[in-house]
């Protein structure tokens, strides 16, 4: 097996490789990213379902580098491909848009250095893509890769619909041999199904990555003085840009003026306001002239901005798919951010007004299910962030310990009973039933849809009489939250058993429940939510770092002003914060900081240097945590450092010998135990969290060597793959380690 695998086409990852560390400064992929650009490479189509901030951009750009030709690139926000092409000079990267916004002139300059081969890549919008001649013109030039971004908006069923993305279809008749990779931040089935025929994919590589964002804290608030808690939050944290969405341009414009008038620099940005107006705010916002934006859902889909350090839900959304795009703009750099939810069930009653009025049945019943999954998520008591994944058909073995909810757990009862009983009627009546039909199963309810059904003949009817409705509503949606089954939306909302469900049915899970309580007993605020949203925020202020961090902000701003672009343009805030605590004087030591490439290192680098310089830094820094000290480089982690789990009292005795700088076999020696046990110690201390002399293990370049090869393999490979593949090179604990390695360097 390894032999077919070995003799697989030329590898360009090496190539890919370089191009990251050289034009965008960062060290290696993130997994899902190495597998994506082989892929396409490999002149394969692709499709990436991926979160906001996942990195879908490196995606097409880094095969657009390393290979001859244009990568044209179809995205249909105006604002956001300015953005990316500014991004991509900024990087050294040759690469131009044609849209309306764009003269004859320039639209003719452009078009010329795409026929020459002097573009990387081209973004175009899809009406200018097939507006007359336009496929004609592409004919000359030397295409590389399609890439379709945002190509969720090609399936009628979500929620940014575009007519034009449905003509898309054409490329692959008029270009049969480049290879098409679509993105998308939806990780919907029934997207995904339509961009894959409707783009006339081929056998079509999916990669769906992981739609954690762990370094987005989540926060759900009781609705009551909403106004105040925003002032309260805006107070603590002065420097952070953020978004507040609302329902209604009303509130939008009134909140605006309360925060004004509170002296914080915010705008309102809502479809009401011409144009002009809303690009100003926008333009703004991007400079970090105004820090808090107050907006309508309207705002964000077009900026790409990464330092938005917050966003607020004023009102609550109307599913869960567009929360979670929404504070996905939050964090898009991976440091820490945080996302806040105001709620309260006169929210929800509001909203199931607006979503069903003037809508087709069908419609308003799909919208009302959603809105209904949202309001679970609200009103949660088991991890949050467990629910936004299983809502994406993702599970988190463990809970996040950065939501609410863990930090202050709500306390639960054993449910596996009342589960089986509900996992038992689903499954006698043939997984044909929704959430309501079910509850009148249980509670032995004798109506048409029971009868009808001859539900009333199935063993498990009436099993569940002894519970009220409202119980059997919130344990089932308890059971959706945790996974035991999904809605078939397609099916009339029939509930499906999971694998998980089935394990819990035969017993061989159990599951614990919560106790139902009414929403107002629940929506209580508690002492320790309140400590949580205060644990949320980024540096701690008037340390050293914060200091030079400020100061660092700062000169980004000014050169940010200078030049026209946006300050995340110049660097993102993860990268200023990493010079902050890093404090690199040298080219070497600027250019090891994660997002500083060549080119920016040439136009910037003596600028930040001599700040740092300034500021006292250039070696002497002592870390103030005990972690530092022993682990360099440091891992660059894509979101906070977890706070440790707990590790065993032998385990911290092996960890302190490894912090003296001993070999595991050392260790093995001095403390009398197997090699394999000092290991696996290693292992686990790094797997909760601790930090270690990876290096130790192995390498960067055994590091690259891995991933690469675990790239080849692809998912499924198991770690026995890994290791025959690599022909015995590196023994498990090393492959283990270095799996852990990529894992936290994907911010998981
Ligand atoms: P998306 O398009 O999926 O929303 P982006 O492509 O904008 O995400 O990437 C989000 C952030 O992550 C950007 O700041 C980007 O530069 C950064 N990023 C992408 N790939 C890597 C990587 N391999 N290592 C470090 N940072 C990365
Ligand atoms: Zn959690």
């Amino acid at each position: 097996m390894s032999d077919t695998l070995t003799t697989a086409p030329t590898n360009l990852l090496p190539a890919a490789q370089q191009a990251l560390k050289r034009y965008y400064g960062y060290d290696n992929f993130r997994p899902m990213q190495g597998d994506i650009i082989q892929n396409i490479l490999g002149g394969r189509d692709t499709v990436v379902l991926m979160p906001t901030g996942g990195g879908k951009s490196v995606c097409f750009q880094i095969p657009a580098v390393v290979s001859e030709g244009t990568c044209v690139v179809v995205s249909p926000l105006i604002a956001l491909m300015k953005d990316q092409v500014e991004a991509l000079k900024a990087n050294g990267i040759a690469a131009a848009y044609i849209n309306s916004s764009v003269g004859q002139n320039e639209s003719n300059d452009i078009a010329r250095a795409a026929v020459s081969g002097h573009l990387k890549l081209l973004y175009v919008s899809p009406e200018k893509l097939l507006s007359d001649g336009f496929l004609q013109f592409l004919n000359r030039v030397n295409i590389s890769i399609f890439a379709i971004d945002e190509a969720h908006c090609i399936s009628s069923w979500g929620h940014d619909f575009r007519p034009e993305y449905t003509q898309l279809g054409q490329l692959r008749n008029h270009f049969p041999n480049t290879p098409i990779i679509a993105l998308t931040a939806t990780a919907d089935r029934l997207t995904k199904r339509d961009i894959i025929t409707q783009l006339n994919m081929r056998e079509p590589r999916v990669f769906l990555s992981s739609f954690d964002r762990p370094n987005i804290n989540l926060i759900v608030r009781p609705g009551q003085d909403r106004v105040g808690s925003v002032i309260d939050y805006i107070g603590r944290h002065p420097q952070d840009p953020g978004i507040i969405y609302c329902l209604s341009r009303k509130t939008c414009e009134t909140i605006s003026q309360k925060l004004l008038a509170k002296g914080i620099k915010a705008a309102h940005y809502h479809a009401g306001m011409t144009p002009l107006q809303r690009g100003k705010v926008q333009e703004a916002f991007l400079q970090d002239d105004i820090q808090v934006i107050v907006a309508t859902i309207a705002f964000g889909m077009g900026i790409d901005k990464s330092n938005v350090r917050w966003v607020m839900h004023y009102n609550l959304p109307k599913n869960i798919e567009g929360y979670y795009q929404e504070i996905g703009r939050a964090g898009r750099d991976g440091a820490p951010s945080t996302a806040i939810l105001f709620y309260s069930f006169a929210d929800v009653m509001q909203m199931r007004e607006m979503v069903t009025k003037d809508v087709p049945a069908r419609q308003a019943q799909l919208n009302t299910a959603k809105l209904e999954r949202m309001q679970q998520f609200a009103e949660a008591a088991s991890c949050r962030r467990k629910i936004l994944l299983n809502y994406f058909s993702e599970t988190l073995a463990e809970d996040c310990g950065n939501c609410d909810i863990c930090r202050n757990p709500p306390t639960t009862f054993d449910g596996t009973l009342i589960a089986q009983k509900a996992l038992s009627a689903v499954f006698r009546s043939r997984e044909k039933v929704a959430i309501n039909l079910l509850i009148d199963i249980l509670r032995g309810m004798r109506n048409q849809a029971v009868l009808q059904g001859g539900f009333d003949q199935i063993k498990t009817y009436g099993a569940g009489r002894d519970l009220p409705y409202l119980d059997w509503y919130s344990y089932i949606h308890q059971m959706l939250n945790d996974g035991l089954f999904y809605i078939a939306y397609e099916e009339g909302y029939a509930l499906k058993i999971t694998e998980r469900g089935h394990q819990v049915l035969k017993g061989e899970l159990p599951l614990p429940l919560r106790k139902f309580q009414p929403s107002e007993k629940a929506e209580k605020p508690t002492r320790a939510s309140k400590k949580a949203a205060n644990a949320a925020s980024t540096a701690a202020v008037g340390t050293p770092e914060a200091q030079l961090f400020d100061k660092l902000r700062k000169l980004r701003k000014a050169i940010a002003d200078e030049q026209g672009v946006p300050p995340y343009v110049v660097f993102s805030d993860a990268t200023l914060q990493e010079m902050a605590a890093e404090r690199p004087v040298s080219r070497v030591g600027m250019l090891g900081v994660s997002g500083v490439g060549m080119k920016k290192f040439e136009t910037y680098g003596e600028a930040f240097i001599k700040l740092i310089l300034e500021h006292g830094g250039g070696g002497q820094y002592v870390p103030s945590d005990s972690d530092s000290m022993f682990n360099e480089p440091r891992p660059r982690l894509a979101k906070p450092e977890p706070a440790d789990k707990p590790v065993s009292d032998s385990e911290d005795a092996t960890i302190q010998f490894h912090q003296m700088g001993l070999t595991p076999e050392d260790i093995s020696e001095r403390r009398g135990l197997a090699l394999s046990t000092v290991k696996t110690h290693l292992y686990n201390a790094y797997a909760k969290g601790r930090e270690l002399r990876i290096h130790d293990f192995v390498s960067d370049s055994e590091l690259a060597e891995i991933l690469t090869a675990r790239a080849q393999l692809g998912n499924d490979a198991t770690l026995r793959d890994l290791f025959d593949h690599l022909r015995e090179k590196y023994d498990y604990f090393q492959l283990r380690m270095a799996a852990l390695y990529h894992k936290r360097l994907r911010g998981q």
